[in-house]
């Protein structure tokens, strides 16, 4: 991830108790993000606006720049995948399967704390969540 997608990420404000998202592009590393909005925010999960998702990464794709994951914002002492977000991250990967990598990653940021990298992937015709390191270039 580089660094300045980090400190982007890093420093979104507190809304609790509703959760913010938005969508991560790479070209070697993470190197993109489009902040979601006028997404259905409800209290504890995240819903990504499907229209500009794929508005985004259309554009993203004519620009080099591949769909590598969603991130979204947890209160403090939240630091892990809700089953909410489990269910979420299977949707993802299922909708996905055929255009992207095998691998997705989906960070938890707790804004001005810290960045929880989890990374979802196939095994056996399953989805598993990985927590993973972040590493900054
Ligand atoms: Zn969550």
């Amino acid at each position: 991830m580089s660094k300045q997608i980090y400190m982007q990420l890093f420093k979104l404000p507190q809304i609790a108790p509703y959760e913010l998202g938005g969508f991560l592009g790479k070209r070697e590393v993470i190197c993109k993000f489009q902040l979601d909005f006028n997404t259905q925010q409800e209290k504890g999960s995240y819903n990504p606006n499907h229209l500009l998702f794929y508005k985004t990464i259309s554009v993203w794709r004519k620009n080099g720049i591949q769909f590598c994951g969603i991130m979204h914002t947890h209160t403090e002492n939240q630091n892990g995948i809700s089953k909410e977000d489990e269910k979420f991250i299977t949707a993802i990967m299922n909708e996905n399967k055929r255009i992207f990598d095998d691998m997705l990653h989906f960070p938890i940021v707790i804004p001005q704390k810290e960045i929880i990298m989890f990374s979802a992937f196939w095994e056996k015709g399953h989805v598993k969540i990985k927590q993973s390191e972040i590493k900054l270039v």
